[in-house]
């Protein structure tokens, strides 16, 4: 049996092989990171190489970063932890940013996004000016579903200008584009290792110098206080090696976003009812969302994993129940169109065989049931 074609980078990169050596030989590591022996302080250097690592990735200097256990919880450590008066927040964040901000114990504010799913910055600014100060404004880099990126520094001067500071979730941006915390000028960025080619279960919080940080999880004071409870060393060591490839990964955006393209090129050239959607905004070069109307993304799962190919719908499933979008929805897309979509995400071992096997894939399916509602 030949092995799937993997088209899910954004739900989970496949584990590089220098991470699985680097996590192997890091297990084999005696030695807890806050002793002061030499057993400690050897997997204490693993954790500062790995830091130092991540820090270049996302473009912030080493000690403003603080490991954890991955994208979800670096999401509710910013929100819940950022000490602010009201957390503003655009309506097609990931759900581990949505439901923190539901935690935060302060009010909170939903902003908008237009049909291409880039955030409305005059609605960002009327509720800048009615929220209570001083506001969180939380605000991913890309989109896991689009792979829209947001225009972050003009967002960053927005929320400054009204003494607010400003979130991003970068995970999905990690490794795809760059990343300029300094250059950026926010005051928080989040990551996580899956997405880039490290082990699941680990992440980043990045915080500016100034910017304040109440712990999520307290206990012995371990990451400077800011995230306590004995360092993942190993899977923290893969993060650093995974990070640093990440960054090389940046030279492959054209040759991915060129398979992209050609798999929208042939989508749109064969029908005009599928749609592409923000085809038109600046996108990560390995994302494509595409919907096939009259037939559900979950069919559309399970006729691409028949042919071999692995991707996801725009819709969630959680609790045996399909979720239509949020961030589809957000879009102004009706129920129907949101739930014909399925999400398309590329990555470093892509190849131009697979949007063959894509397109064909694709095509078949459409030939034999757009527009015709599927049981
Ligand atoms: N933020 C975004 C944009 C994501 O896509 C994800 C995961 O899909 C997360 C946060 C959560 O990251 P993790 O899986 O590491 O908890």
């Amino acid at each position: 049996m030949t092995a799937p074609i993997y088209m899910d980078y954004n739900a989970t990169a496949p584990i590089r092989t220098s991470v699985i050596d680097v996590v192997t030989d890091a297990m084999r590591v005696v030695g807890n990171p806050s002793s002061v022996h030499a057993a400690g302080r050897s997997a204490r250097k693993l954790v500062e190489e790995a830091r130092a690592k991540v820090a270049a990735l996302a473009g912030c200097r080493t000690r403003d970063v603080t490991f954890c256990s991955g994208g979800t919880e670096a999401n509710n450590a910013v929100i819940r932890g950022a000490g602010a008066a009201s957390v503003i927040i655009s309506a097609i964040e990931h759900d581990s940013a949505l439901a923190a901000a539901k935690l935060a114990g302060v009010p909170v504010f939903v902003c908008g996004v237009d049909r291409d799913g880039v955030i409305s910055q005059d609605q960002l600014r009327t509720l800048l000016a009615e929220s209570p100060a001083p506001a969180l404004v939380s605000v991913m880099l890309a989109n896991n579903e689009t792979g829209v990126i947001q225009p972050i520094q003009e967002i960053v001067q927005i929320a400054h200008e009204c003494g607010a500071r400003l979130h991003t979730d970068a995970v999905q941006a990690a490794g795809k584009i760059n990343i300029d915390f300094n250059e950026l000028g926010a005051d928080y960025l989040t990551l996580s290792s899956h997405k880039v080619g490290g082990s699941q279960g680990v992440g980043a919080i990045i915080t500016a110098p100034t910017a304040p940080l109440a712990p999520l999880i307290a206990g012995g004071g371990q990451e400077l206080g800011r995230r306590s409870g004995t360092e993942n060393v190993a899977g923290i060591a893969g993060f650093g090696v995974a990070a640093l490839e990440a960054v090389d990964d940046l030279g492959e955006a054209s040759r991915i976003a060129a398979m992209r393209d050609r798999f929208e090129v042939a989508v749109s050239d064969h029908t005009n009812t599928a749609c592409i959607i923000s085809r038109g905004a600046p996108r990560t070069p390995n994302t494509s969302c595409v919907a096939m109307p009259g037939v559900k993304g979950e069919t559309q799962v399970m006729h691409f994993d028949l042919n071999g190919i692995c991707l996801s719908s725009g819709s969630a499933c959680s609790s045996g129940k399909v979720k239509v979008s949020h961030v589809l929805s957000a879009m102004g897309y009706d129920e129907e169109t949101a739930n014909a979509s399925i999400r398309v995400s590329l990555g470093r071992m892509t190849q131009d065989s697979d949007i063959d096997a894509l397109i064909t894939a694709w095509k078949s399916l459409y030939d034999r049931t757009a527009d015709r509602p599927l049981a």
